[in-house]
């Protein structure tokens, strides 16, 4: 018996057999090393966070923890205190552990000192005089302000951290990278995952919540170019250096993309990008090219007379200039550096030469995705979206490219074992969207599902749209008599409208989810609508009522949809397959978020008639003991 498990027992833990079960195959993978892959299926109710961190604390095993979002890695930060804190009761030392987040969650202390004093937040001052660890979720900052201060590739390149005068206590590159080698645990998120920016050797990868790792890893692989960015930081600093310099970006996108959004819709799926990639070229990127070779010229012009009129330059000057590659060999080498330190002009130079490498690496990235828009392999899919940008006053429009799976992009080797878990995990969906093969266990669900009531609308949501429309408000109103919480999972924003005159109710989207979710915990609020987030995340204890709309088929116009579809029926496989497995895991994960502990009970009311014809959904509700009983509208 694990001693931290024993204990945990003793102090009231309830025994559960699947837990220990999730144990027997961590502690298996840990044995057999190898790089094996074990994919465990195990149901709310299971306990597998501490399934999984329990006897990786036990064998002292060195772990990395992939798990969604970022909110989820502070869900871990949680329970991993608390096992750490039995671990170090019963075998007096201590487990290290890190939570590490993307690049641009940090604060950068360059950047930040580049604020006048005056300008510099007193949040923030207090914060570099504490033990903070850098990471923005534990200040209050305005998001304008900490975009402008995190950590910004193109600002730390690798030749310039060498040199910035805060790499020693740089809270990323020195404090968490020197944590990262120390750490037994480190916590990371799927999009980070695809990157593999730290040391596999040796470690078990525990995959959680790994039905949402196609989700993030396909965004995270894409490239992506904005007009924010081409607007705020390419044209931005473009004006700094030759003020009044214009292009037309807001015209380009509007003419050439503000026709394919209807109604609200954020993305449309495109064919490729070459058809944009010609005009694209001409109105934007030879006017950039432009520009920046009159930067370049007046750069080198101005330096080639600084170095003529001077005899001598500091030493880190003269690094500046050999590395930005502005002067001739011949002429840097005539240059005498004879001290450390840059004078005022020197400075002033080095700040331009900054600007002038922070443009060139947002511009080169720029350069690369047009010339990417010119081409269209058919394991990439292609996508316009806009959002309205207070900032910009206007659309934001963005343009992407992704793998249309991420199979094959992503490295799962060099580790000792791979876990990968979920409440609801399907082997053939791993292998095919994400590459993931391995031996595969479906632990058994431990709640009594036999008290919740199934009911189905003999309703086709698309050929009978107006009699589906009343069965959601009809539905609606049955459960909302029953129960004082109701869960509405929509599949469609569109239909969110239907619910505007109900009162008591929140739509997702308001305010931060995980506030919306507290205040129907709370009783605030009598039922929370929403859309994907409600299907897969939401956690509420107690008796409640759930709407579903209908099988939550993905839209085909759904860009990453629309392109799987399309690719699959190109090597001759049969798309809707596809589609049915997706639909599937969307529908067990919501069909999860109803009972989240033994003392709960509740109603389902689905809309949609065809689980009758799709046996694969109906046997998922029959398995878990639940009896389905059909109704026609008006069934109190
Ligand atoms: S090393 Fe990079 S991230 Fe760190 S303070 Fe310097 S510029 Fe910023």
């Amino acid at each position: 018996m694990l001693s931290i498990y024993q204990f945990l027992l003793n102090k009231g833990l309830e025994k559960r057999r699947v837990q220990e079960k999730f144990f027997s195959i961590v502690l298996s993978a840990i044995e057999e090393g190898n790089n094996t892959v074990k994919l465990i299926q195990a149901p709310t109710g299971t306990g597998k966070t501490y399934g999984y961190l329990i006897p990786l604390m036990e064998t002292g095993q060195k772990a990395i923890i992939s798990t969604g979002t970022k909110l989820l890695q502070e869900q871990l930060r949680k329970d991993i205190e608390s096992l750490r804190s039995v671990y170090s009761y019963l075998y007096g030392k201590d487990i290290n552990y890190l939570i590490l987040k993307g690049k641009t969650n940090y604060l950068c202390l360059d950047r930040y000192y580049e604020l006048p004093p005056t300008q510099r937040p007193a949040e923030l001052e207090l914060a570099i005089g504490s033990s903070w660890d850098g990471d923005f979720e534990f200040v209050s900052l305005e998001p304008e302000l900490k975009e402008k201060l995190s950590i910004d590739e193109d600002h730390c390149t690798p030749h310039y951290r060498n040199l910035c005068k805060y790499r020693k206590d740089c809270y990323y590159w020195s404090r968490l990278k020197r944590m990262e080698q120390k750490a037994d645990l480190l916590v990371i998120n799927h999009a980070l995952l695809s990157l593999k920016d730290f040391d596999a050797e040796d470690r078990v990868l525990v995959i959680d919540e790994a039905h949402e790792l196609d989700k993030y890893l396909t965004s995270s692989l894409g490239m992506s170019l904005s007009l924010y960015t081409l607007r705020r930081e390419i044209m931005g600093r473009v004006r700094e250096f030759i003020p009044g310099a214009d292009i037309e970006l807001e015209e380009f996108f509007a003419k050439h993309f503000g026709g394919l959004f209807k109604g609200d819709k954020e993305e449309v799926p495109l064919e490729s990008l070459k058809a944009y990639a010609e005009a694209f070229e001409r109105e934007v990127v030879l006017p950039l090219r432009s520009f920046f070779k009159n930067i370049r010229e007046s750069l080198i012009s101005e330096l080639t007379n600084f170095t003529t009129e001077r005899m001598f330059v500091s030493l880190k000057f003269k690094d500046y200039l050999l590395k930005t590659g502005l002067i001739d060999w011949d002429r840097y080498l005539d240059l005498k550096a004879n001290y450390e330190e840059p004078t005022q002009e020197e400075e002033r130079l080095i700040k331009k030469l900054r600007d002038y490498e922070i443009l060139s690496n947002k511009l080169r990235k720029a350069f690369d995705f047009a010339k990417v828009m010119k081409e269209d392999p058919q394991e990439f899919g292609y996508l316009v979206g806009r959002k309205f940008s207070k900032r910009l006053g206007t659309f934001n429009y963005y343009l992407e490219v992704f793998p249309v799976f991420p199979a094959g992009h992503v490295d799962f080797t060099g580790y000792r074992a791979v876990i990968a878990t979920s409440a609801t995990i399907d082997p053939e969906d791993m292998a095919s969207c994400v590459g993931l093969r391995g031996e595969y266990y479906e632990l058994e669900h431990g709640f009594d599902y036999s008290r919740v009531d199934f009911l189905v609308y003999m309703v086709e949501p698309r050929r009978e749209r107006e009699k589906w429309e009343l069965c959601l408000k009809e539905g609606y109103r049955y459960l909302r008599s029953l129960y004082e919480k109701v869960l509405v999972l929509l599949t469609n924003k569109e239909n969110i409208k239907l619910f505007e005159k109900e009162g008591d109710v929140a739509f997702q989207g308001e305010e931060p989810l995980s506030r919306l979710v507290q205040e129907l915990r709370e009783g605030k609020i009598k039922a929370l609508i929403g859309l994907d987030s409600l299907w897969f995340g939401v956690d509420v204890k107690g008796p409640k009522g759930m709407l579903m709309a209908k099988l939550p088929f993905e839209s085909p116009e759904d860009p990453i949809t629309f392109h799987r579809i399309r690719f699959l029926k190109s090597i001759g496989e049969n798309p809707f397959d596809y589609q049915k497995r997706k639909a599937l895991i969307k529908f067990r994960q919501g069909i999860g978020r109803l009972i989240r502990s033994r003392e709960d009970y509740g109603t389902i009311v689905l809309c949609d008639k065809r689980i009758f014809r799709f046996k694969e959904f109906l046997r998922a509700v029959q398995e878990l003991g639940i009896r389905v009983r059909r109704t026609g509208s008006n069934f109190h």
